[in-house]
């Protein structure tokens, strides 16, 4: 049996990582739930899953559920808050495992934490890669810790280097959706609104992770992330850009074998893969091979999406140039839904920002933290003036 600690558990990972607790009473169970802002889905699922500890953002929240399950009379769980509260959720002497799936760069602490305290890690957080990825895996191999990826690409590439070994991997490649402007031509993009970038053709995601989708930003922070999770250089990891999204991601090996990992389009499975490792039970989430017609790869436009070329660059230089890769985009989308500014903004605020970074290597998740803080000043100074 092993007992979870589910980091964002009111999110979309973290609710279908619970229907996969719900799906296999008899593998797994929840021991600690961090589960933010929504106190109405807290105290449900605290009543469904009784946790030994819950975590809410703040005080006053966690006074909230408090009260309301003294009033349901549901006792001896531990209620706490905070950054501190989701570290001691990560901590937890009873989770054997912890999903972190908190968005931002709020579940690095905690993410970290965990791995210090020995516990394997499924990881659906991007941001903790990309901004503290050379500091989580060290980490993690000082301590023997497996870190698992739940995103759908790395998910895949994890599944396909299990065919070799690290020395006869070439290449890794991406699959990318490509976005709603996979075809708009490029003297179209100046006049991108926030609604026609909100629009995302295959899958349904929040908003600064749409619009990331549609500069292909998030595929720039994979391309980080997969350096960082599987110890390759950015050479070594290139994107295709696939339409269907029916393959998740590929492996070239250096004898020319290329395997790709096909499944169904749906989290819970790149989930119970990470919870279940190296296992792999049944499961119902089957995909049926006989509706497949046509596959398609494209080389991705980097002209249009000058956002692959920023996030190579600076997959290149590591440290503070990936921090603030992410930083000034976070700071940007908002600033273009707002209206600031135009499509192509983003990709030049990034650009701007990435050239007032210094070539930096924070060695602590604190230096981290404020090289993310000097990143993102940096963006509204510019943004903002
Ligand atoms: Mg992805």
């Amino acid at each position: 049996m092993k007992r979870l600690a589910i980091l964002g558990s009111t999110g979309s990972i973290g609710q279908s990582a619970l229907s996969i607790v719900e799906q296999f009473p008899e593998r797994y169970a929840v021991a600690a739930l961090a589960a933010g802002r929504n106190v109405d889905q807290a105290f449900a699922q605290v009543q469904r899953w009784h946790p030994q500890m819950v975590s809410l953002a703040t005080e006053e929240l966690a006074g909230q559920l408090a009260a309301r399950l003294r009033e349901a009379g549901v006792s001896g769980i531990e209620i706490v808050y905070g950054t501190a509260g989701t570290v001691a959720c990560s901590t937890l002497a009873e989770a054997d495992f912890v999903v972190s799936a908190i968005v931002g760069v709020a579940g690095l602490e905690a993410t970290h934490a965990a791995i210090l305290a020995g516990k394997p890690v499924g990881l659906a957080n991007k941001e903790c890669m990309v901004a503290a990825g050379e500091i989580l895996t060290r980490s993690a191999r000082e301590r023997s810790v497996p870190i698992l990826p739940i995103d759908s690409e790395h998910n895949a590439v994890h599944q396909c280097l299990r065919v070799g070994s690290h020395d006869e991997v070439k290449t890794i490649w991406l699959t990318a959706s490509g976005g709603p402007f996979r075809q708009t031509p490029l003297k179209e993009f100046a006049g991108i609104t926030p609604e026609q970038a909100l629009k995302h053709p295959t899958w349904v995601m929040g908003r600064r992770i749409t619009i990331d989708s549609a500069t292909m930003l998030n595929k720039g922070l994979e391309i980080i992330e997969a350096c960082r999770l599987f110890d390759v250089v950015p050479g070594q990891v290139r994107v295709t850009v696939h339409p269907q999204s029916t393959v998740h991601s590929l492996v070239e090996y250096v004898d020319g074998s290329i395997v790709a990992q096909i499944s169904v389009t749906d989290m819970r499975l790149p989930i119970l893969y990470a919870l279940a490792y190296p296992e792999r039970p049944k499961s119902n989430l089957t995909f049926d091979l006989a509706v497949l017609r046509h596959l398609e790869f494209e080389e991705p436009d980097f002209e249009r999406f000058p956002c692959l070329r920023l996030a190579f660059d600076a997959a290149k230089k590591g440290g503070a140039h990936c921090i603030a890769l992410n930083a000034a985009d976070e700071v940007a989308v908002e600033a273009f839904l707002e209206r600031r500014i135009p499509f192509l903004g983003i990709p030049r605020t990034i650009e701007e920002v990435l050239a007032r970074t210094p070539e930096a290597h924070p060695e602590t998740i604190a230096e981290v933290l404020a090289a993310d803080r000097d990143a993102r000043e940096t963006a509204r100074a510019l943004l903002y003036k």
